[in-house]
C-alpha cells in the first residue's frame, strides 16, 4: 500500500528542487492552455551546436555504445586538460579530471568524497538551490554566508571570518553566480585564499558560467589570484550551459589526483561512467570551435541590458547588473507586506505564486536560493517574452495596495 513504506532518515533533510518544482508547475498550466511566460528556465535558450549533436549520432552509428571507462572516455579528460592549459595555464593531468553525469553530479561526488558528519561547509547566500542539500546528504553541515546586494553581492571579510570554526573543512565559490550573476572580485578571492591555506580548507570553484561574462575585466580566478591553492581546488565545470547542452548530461571536475580517484570510486559504485555517446558529444564541443558560448553571450547582452532597465524602473525595485549568467536577481521586500483581493503577499514564494497566477509569469522565490527578498528571473529567453513579461510585471505590482 502507499505510503506504508518508512523511508532512510535522510529523506528528512532535503526537499525537491524548488526551481524544478515551479518549472513543472508553470508547464501544466501551459499545458492547461495558460499563455506563460517562462523566467524560471535556468538553461541557454539555444540548441546544442551542430557540430556536436553530429558527434554525438556519428556516436551511435558507430555503436560506441557501450560502458567507457568510469571517469570518463581518456581522449576527452586529456582535452579538457589540453583546454584549461591553453587557456588559462592551469596544468592537470588526465587522472586529475573527472567526467560525469552535469555539473551537479561533479558536486555531488565531491561532497561524497570530502565532507562527513561534524564538517562545517561555506555557503555564499544567495546560494545555488543544490549546494546545501548536496552538503547535507554527505552529512555535513552547510553554513550561509551572507553576501549583500548593497555590496554586489561579494563576499567581505567580516562576513568570512563570522562564520568560520574549527569544524569548517571548505567553501563553495560560484562565479559568475547563479543566481545573482555577480562576480567575486579579486580582493575576495584573495581573502579566501588567505584562510583556506592558513587552515586546509578545500575549495570549490563552481565554473559553470566562466564563459558567459559580461564584463570587459578577465573573470577573477582563485587559482590565479593565489596558485598555491591549487592543490587545496576542485573545480567544477561542464558543457551544459557553455554549450547548450543541459540534457546530454556532461561535467567535468579537475583537482588533486588523490581527490579525483576518491570521486571516482564514489562515480564506480553509483553511476558508473556518463554516458558513452553524451561523452563524444562533450568531446567534439571541447575540442572544436570555441565561438558558441560568444555568440550565445553576444545575444544576451541586448536582453540582459533590457530586463535590468526595466526593472529599476520600477518603483521600489532594486536590481544590480549581472556580471555574468544569465539571471537577475530584482529586491522585491518593498512590495512585500502589500495586498491582492484581501491575500498579503509575505515573501518571495508568495510573490512568485502570485505572479504565475495573476500574470502567468513563471519565475523562482529567492528563498530557494537562501535570500526571500528576491525573485530570480532568467533572461535566456526571447526579448518579445522579457518585454511582454516587463509590461506584465508592472501591472501585477500596480495591483497591489
Ligand atoms: C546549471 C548549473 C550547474 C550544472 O548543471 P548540470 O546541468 O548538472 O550540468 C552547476 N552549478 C550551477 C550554479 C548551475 O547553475
Amino acid at each position: 500500500m502507499e505510503g506504508q513504506l518508512a523511508l532512510a532518515d535522510r529523506m528528512k533533510l532535503i526537499k525537491p528542487s524548488p526551481t524544478l518544482a515551479v518549472n513543472a508547475k508553470a508547464k501544466a498550466m501551459k499545458a492547461a492552455g495558460a499563455d506563460i511566460l517562462n523566467f524560471s528556465v535556468g538553461e541557454p535558450d539555444f540548441d546544442t551546436p551542430a557540430h556536436v549533436c553530429a558527434a554525438g549520432k556519428k556516436a551511435i552509428d558507430e555503436g560506441f555504445t557501450r560502458y567507457t571507462a568510469v571517469p570518463g572516455i581518456p581522449e576527452l579528460r586529456e582535452a579538457i586538460a589540453a583546454r584549461y592549459a591553453a587557456d588559462r595555464g592551469w596544468q592537470y593531468e588526465a587522472d586529475q579530471v573527472q567526467v560525469c553525469c552535469g555539473g551537479k553530479h561533479g558536486l555531488y561526488n565531491m561532497a561524497q568524497a570530502l565532507f562527513g558528519p561534524g564538517d562545517e561547509v561555506l555557503i555564499p547566500t544567495p546560494y545555488w538551490v543544490s549546494y546545501p542539500p548536496i552538503v547535507l546528504l554527505a552529512g555535513a553541515t552547510p553554513v550561509f554566508v551572507p553576501l549583500d546586494e548593497n555590496e554586489n553581492f561579494d563576499l567581505t571579510a567580516e562576513n568570512l571570518s563570522r562564520c568560520v570554526t574549527d569544524r569548517t573543512r571548505g567553501i563553495i565559490l560560484n562565479s559568475p553566480s547563479n543566481p545573482t550573476g555577480a562576480i567575486f572580485s579579486a580582493r575576495a578571492l584573495a581573502k579566501v585564499a588567505q584562510m583556506a591555506l592558513e587552515r586546509g580548507w578545500v575549495v570549490i570553484s563552481d565554473d559553470i558560467y566562466d564563459t558567459i561574462v559580461y564584463e570587459d575585466v578577465q573573470l577573477p580566478h582563485i587559482l590565479n589570484i593565489e596558485p598555491k591553492i591549487k592543490d587545496q581546488t576542485i573545480i567544477l565545470n561542464g558543457v551544459s550551459k557553455s554549450f547548450a547542452m543541459t540534457g546530454w548530461r556532461i561535467g567535468y571536475s579537475l583537482g588533486p589526483r588523490h581527490v579525483i580517484a576518491a570521486m571516482n570510486k564514489i562515480q564506480s559504485q553509483s553511476t558508473s561512467n556518463p554516458a558513452s555517446i553524451s561523452q563524444k558529444a562533450a568531446l567534439a564541443a571541447v575540442v572544436g570551435p570555441q565561438d558558441f558560448p560568444g555568440m550565445m553571450k553576444q545575444s544576451f547582452l541586448p536582453r540582459r541590458a533590457f530586463i535590468v532597465s526595466q526593472l529599476t524602473a520600477i518603483e521600489g525595485i532594486s536590481c544590480v547588473n549581472p556580471s555574468g549568467a544569465f539571471y537577475v536577481f530584482p529586491n522585491f521586500s518593498a512590495y512585500y507586506g502589500k495586498k491582492f483581493k484581501g491575500k498579503v503577499i509575505t515573501g518571495s514564494v508568495d510573490m512568485s505564486e502570485y505572479l504565475l497566477e495573476e500574470s502567468f509569469l513563471a519565475t523562482v522565490p529567492g528563498a530557494a536560493f537562501g535570500a526571500d527578498e528576491f525573485v530570480r528571473f532568467s533572461f535566456a529567453t526571447s526579448m518579445d517574452a522579457i518585454e511582454e513579461g516587463m509590461k506584465r510585471l508592472r501591472e501585477a505590482l500596480g495591483k497591489l495596495a
